[in-house]
């Protein structure tokens, strides 16, 4: 995969993608001091851009490192990649990171922070679940407090147990995994937001020990919009059973419908759907 034709942005140009490399002394890779985006172009325009531009810079500063672009800058380098490449529809992968230099221990305020923007061609996250809805496992790690981590960062060393729970998920034929938090209430996904549905009421975890999606922000306020009471609240997994729907959201995953959660079955019925296709409607518009 490192070996192929295209362009990616790295710090401050464009380099061929078999050229984008980093030293095997790069602070993040030892110390997980990095931090990266997950956007969507769709016919030529990034849904929500700056507010992924923003989120990138703002992870930095959760983890004391400073991205050296401002949002503006961010966004021109984004687009010049796709444009680059010929991508009018794609995934925008944006990435920053404390990088090798003089120091080669834990504290590394002088090594510089650099940063890369890649792209890709990805198609939908959870293959044919979009249509069939979705098979989740029950992760076995938690997410941690917020006293134990910077949970509102999207930095790589959240992704440690995502990766290890997706394993797991897929070995046991399912798509991805759920947590639970830190004290047992319903969190997230390894990529994605979680949100249920009983009589024509949403629910959706609260998000305070987890990523704040920019798809869930804007999936709860295209609901409000329509009327539907979204309930921002903490859920206990005893309440999986009584729930009728169930949603993923992500920018990758954008809405993606549930079947199953462990031994719990959703039917793919009509907010889910619907949901789905509104989100599809506006990310196009
Ligand atoms: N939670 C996690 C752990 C994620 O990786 C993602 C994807 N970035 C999300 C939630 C959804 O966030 P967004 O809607 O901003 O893509």
């Amino acid at each position: 995969y490192d070996d192929r034709d295209g362009k990616i942005w790295m710090d401050g140009k464009l380099v061929e993608w078999r050229d984008a490399k980093v030293h095997v002394l790069t602070h993040a890779l030892h110390y997980a001091s990095s931090v990266f985006e997950g956007e969507r172009c769709y016919n030529g325009k990034i849904f929500k851009g700056v507010e992924h531009s923003q989120r990138l810079r703002k992870s930095a500063e959760l983890l004391d490192m400073e991205v050296p672009y401002t949002v503006e800058q961010i966004e021109e380098a984004k687009y010049a990649m796709l444009r680059a490449n010929g991508w009018t529809d794609a995934y925008v992968r944006a990435v920053a990171w404390r990088a090798s230099g003089e120091d080669m221990g834990v504290s590394a305020k002088r090594n510089p922070v650099r940063m890369a923007i890649a792209g890709w061609e990805w198609g939908a996250y959870y293959g044919d679940a979009k249509t069939k809805g979705a098979k989740i496992d029950i992760a076995k790690w938690k997410r941690p407090s917020p006293e134990t981590i910077p949970v509102a960062a999207k930095a790589a060393g959240l992704y440690m147990i995502c990766t290890m729970s997706k394993h797991a998920a897929e070995a046991k034929g399912c798509s991805d995994a759920l947590f639970m938090d830190w004290r047992g209430y319903v969190a997230e996904c390894t990529g994605a937001n979680i949100f249920f549905a009983k009589d024509g009421e949403v629910h959706t975890p609260l998000a305070d020990c987890f990523l704040d999606g920019i798809t869930r922000r804007t999936v709860i306020a295209m609901l409000r919009e329509k009327g539907v009471t979204v309930h921002e609240r903490r859920i206990l997994p005893e309440e999986l059973e009584g729930f009728q729907q169930c949603w993923l959201t992500g920018t990758a995953a954008e809405v993606t419908p549930v079947g199953q959660i462990a031994d719990y079955n959703f039917e793919v019925g009509a907010l889910a759907l619907d949901t789905a296709a509104s989100y599809e409607k506006l990310v196009r518009a």
